[in-house]
């Protein structure tokens, strides 16, 4: 069955047909004129309220439909979560980054749900897989403490704005200190500091970066400073690439955001899934309220190599890879079909949302449907499509299911 899905034209997101997510939505929809000058950010499949997918060939939303066919989602997930899509499945272009964040694991959300609903409004985790379909930047994860230690040397501007304790406490931790100890004081610190001393510390540093010469910005990542500053000004967030790992994903790489890791997108586009859920813990890089007691007891502070972020998908046969988080909510295959090819998709005991991310053809359920990029499909539980790739051409989707 295909459906309509809802676009979010978030301002942070790429222009026009810069946008993924519009290339996508004009290819599927041709009568759908693209606004140049509009941001298309988001494209959401799933259920959720703020966005809800609709059956195209009934005129009704998948959530409504759901309830009366039970069989849509099948007795495993029915049992583990209810009549329900319990993911949400989405392709984010990001022109400018979202901000700093993190999310509650299930336990603390159904805390903060209880004691705090006007902020935190569902009582659900947040955990999120992002896969990236162009080259994408995020922060991701603490760096590993001679790092930070490192940047924190060289940029005594940032140091000197932070309590002494705690910095020298910091500096002079051996390459195998507690992280999780160390690093806690000196984001509190971070995160507590006056903004205006904020706002005069980067002023200062960035004149002073832009005095140096090129490797030393490189070294420095001034030219990131300098981007992150002129979209949040004064903002304590641009500070975060000194302490979190700067990641750029190569197309098909793919990070997992699991509970109180803070990450942020920077810029790019992505297949994204994560549990239904809005609660979002924010750290900078944003105008919204930043809920700093919450945020700074909930982070996880350990330190990271960038390849223990990336998360890796495992073969399934020849055609399909998936990525499974360690949750029970959603896990995410990707399919390629080659020309002359035809290929069933595996029988899976969860709903299935498929979106057609590149190449043309036919995708079969029980009814053919014309396959061609962002082509959205709902797929009953226990049920298999069909893809066939038209003469000369491939085929390229992405499934999001439960992990049940
Ligand atoms: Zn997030």
């Amino acid at each position: 069955m295909e459906l309509q899905c809802k676009v979010q034209n978030y301002d942070w997101g790429k222009l026009g047909l810069d946008s993924t997510v519009a290339k996508l939505l004009s290819s599927a929809h041709p009568d759908i004129a693209i606004d140049p000058s509009k941001a298309y950010a988001e494209l959401w499949m799933g259920t959720h309220p703020n966005g809800p997918s609709m059956i195209i060939e009934r005129g009704v939303l998948l959530s409504e439909y759901i309830k009366d066919n039970l069989d849509a989602i099948g007795p495993e997930v029915r049992k583990k979560f209810g009549v329900t899509v319990p993911f949400l499945f989405k392709i984010l272009s990001i022109r400018k980054a979202l901000s700093i964040q993190a999310h509650p694991k299930k336990e603390h959300a159904e805390e903060l749900h209880k004691n705090f609903p006007d902020m935190y409004k569902d009582p659900n985790h947040k955990p999120e897989l992002a896969i990236a379909l162009t080259p994408f930047e995020a922060l991701c994860g603490f760096r590993p403490l001679v790092e930070i230690q490192n940047f924190l040397k060289k940029l005594p501007e940032v140091a000197n704005m932070l309590s002494k304790e705690s910095i020298d406490n910091f500096l002079a931790q051996q390459e195998q200190g507690d992280s999780q100890i160390v690093l806690k004081p000196v984001f509190h610190s971070l995160m507590t500091s006056d903004k205006t001393v904020v706002a005069s510390t980067l002023k200062a540093l960035l004149e002073r970066l832009e005095k140096e010469d090129v490797p030393t910005q490189s070294s420095l990542l001034y030219p990131l400073l300098k981007r992150l500053h002129n979209d949040f000004p004064g903002d304590v967030g641009c500070l975060s690439p000194y302490f979190m790992n700067y990641m750029l994903l190569n197309p098909g790489q793919a990070i997992f955001l699991k509970p109180n890791l803070p990450h942020a997108y920077l810029s790019g586009d992505c297949v994204e899934c994560m549990a239904c859920s809005d609660n979002v813990v924010r750290a900078g890089l944003t105008p919204k309220h930043i809920d700093v007691p919450t945020l700074v007891d909930m982070l996880d502070y350990s330190s990271y190599a960038q390849e223990q972020l990336l998360f890796n998908p495992q073969l399934e046969d020849c055609n399909s890879c998936v990525w499974r988080p360690p949750v029970p909510d959603f896990a995410v295959v990707r399919i390629k079909v080659e020309s002359g090819d035809s290929y069933n998709t595996q029988n899976r005991s969860s709903p299935s949302l498929i979106i057609i991310t590149s190449g043309q053809g036919e995708a079969c359920d029980t009814e053919p449907v014309a396959a061609k990029p962002g082509v959205v499909i709902f797929l009953k539980a226990s049920r298999q499509l069909t893809l066939t790739p038209a003469e000369g051409h491939h085929l390229e989707v992405y499934q999001a299911i439960c992990n049940v």
